[in-house]
């Protein structure tokens, strides 16, 4: 890393202890931004990283509910408002028990960066709680949200902080987070959240975007090689909502999706994925995946291990931070591994993507990749802001389109400063000179 640049990280982690996961999101930014000053000294001038570092509000709070016991429990909740020099801060809400300061502001400090990839006007930030929803109850989670949004309320808006989902957090979650925006403040609000459901302003294709618009990311870096998606075959890890869609997307591109995860095993299914299955089972059911092993035909179940196990030309991991280690990205290289399009944030730790980038492997970063979720959400704001709504086929090319400008731009930016193929350079450097700007030019902020 650039010296003037490490002591810059230096002091950064010294101010924010124990928060591994900022920490490294941190790392992986400056060690791509060398080159940058060299250019642009009136980044330094200005403390341009020493600002962006600094989120601009951070807000802790109680969120105290009843179970269907009638017992009180109390949770903690967040919301970081990282940076707003392109717009009103935006980023989901993840409700998992692991929700600690740590996690929330490396993911919206990712979040900064994504959102500028995407070209749209918005800032960054993100939320959640330490609750965990497994195993709740409707009532319960509802109590939950609730509660969360009566704090919350005062904090966000249209041109304030637009919130959505993210893991534990979906389509139901944000009806009752809405739900309770509108009760308190008497206002429909539609800009408020993202996510929402499509008969009161939501968009169509935000539940399927961020597992597309991966799968299109990786498309691109696989064109770059004269490769496609078409006869591969291909492990995604997760069976969430980004997990569920990349799979569906893949596997209509002509590549077969033969095994994907959750916290408690994973499955092999030669045949590849049965989406429709996996569906009723994770969506309608909110079952387990162990399920889909006992419904489906010839399918295998592994109890505990990796699915990184699994040799793939493509590998799609769509889980959690950090769940992908060194040892297994040498694992999926020895079984002939072409190219990683991160669905989730930060999946791959630091050793993993130097495993990836040393084998020339197509690596694209969560920042990038995943970024097609929340550049819907963006679509979704403008549908709301003209009171409109559009189809399914018009959204779903508007996503292809920012998408592929995010790959385009992070494959020109990798080029321009000497790292072609860089898509994790490409990426930091692209998404950090437009905030800078914006930064500067908007003063001492
Ligand atoms: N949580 C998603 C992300 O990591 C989406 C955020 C949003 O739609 O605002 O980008």
């Amino acid at each position: 890393m650039d010296a003037r640049l490490e002591a810059i990280r230096d002091t950064v982690l010294a101010r924010n202890p124990g928060e591994a996961e900022f920490h490294q999101a941190v790392t992986e930014v400056f060690e791509s931004l060398g080159p940058v000053h060299d250019r642009h000294p009136e980044f330094l001038e200005g403390a341009v990283l020493e600002r962006l570092c600094e989120p601009e509000r951070q807000i802790i709070f109680r969120v105290p509910w009843t179970d269907d016991a009638g017992r009180v429990q109390i949770n903690r909740g967040f919301r970081v408002e990282f940076n707003s020099a392109l717009g009103p801060y935006k980023g989901g809400l993840r409700f998992h028990p692991s929700v600690y300061l740590g996690i929330v502001k490396f993911l919206g400090f990712e979040q900064i960066f994504k959102n500028a990839l995407t070209g749209m006007p918005i800032g960054g930030g993100k939320g959640g709680s330490d609750f965990d929803p497994r195993g709740r109850s409707d009532a319960e989670i509802m109590r939950f949200c609730q509660s969360f949004m009566t704090e919350l309320y005062r904090h966000i808006g249209e041109y304030t902080d637009v919130p959505a989902g993210d893991i534990g957090v979906g389509g139901r979650e944000i009806g009752y987070l809405f739900g309770q925006y509108k009760r308190i403040t008497n206002r429909y609000e539609s800009g408020v959240l993202t996510g929402k459901g499509i008969s009161w302003g939501g968009s169509l294709v935000r539940p399927e975007a961020t597992g597309f618009g991966t799968v299109i990311f990786t498309e691109e870096m696989l064109k770059t090689r004269g490769a496609s998606f078409d006869g591969r075959r291909v492990v995604v890890s997760g069976s969430g909502n980004v997990a569920i869609n990349a799979i569906a997307k893949a596997q209509s591109l002509g590549a077969t999706v033969v095994a994907c995860s959750d916290s408690s095993g994973y499955v092999v299914d030669e045949a590849g994925i049965d989406v429709g299955l996996l569906r009723q089972i994770k969506e309608v059911e909110r079952g387990r995946l162990k399920d889909y092993a006992v419904r489906g035909t010839h399918v295998a179940y592994v109890e505990g291990g990796s699915v990184w196990d699994v040799d793939a030309a493509v590998a799609l991991p769509c889980a959690t931070q950090n769940e992908l280690g060194g040892d297994a990205a040498a694992r999926l290289v020895r079984n002939g591994l072409l190219a990683v399009g991160e669905g989730a944030n930060m999946p791959s730790t630091r050793e993993a993507v130097a495993v990836f980038q040393d084998a020339g492997v197509l690596f694209g970063p969560g920042k990038a990749a995943n970024a097609g979720g929340v550049a819907t959400s963006a679509l979704e704001m403008q549908q709301n802001a003209s009171r409109d709504s559009w189809s399914f086929e018009h959204t779903e090319q508007r996503l292809t389109e920012i998408m592929v400008g995010i790959h385009d731009r992070c494959a020109a930016t990798a080029d321009e400063y000497g790292a072609p193929g860089n898509y994790v350079a490409g990426a930091n450097i692209a998404g950090f000179v437009k905030v800078a700007d914006a930064m500067l030019a908007q003063g001492l902020i």
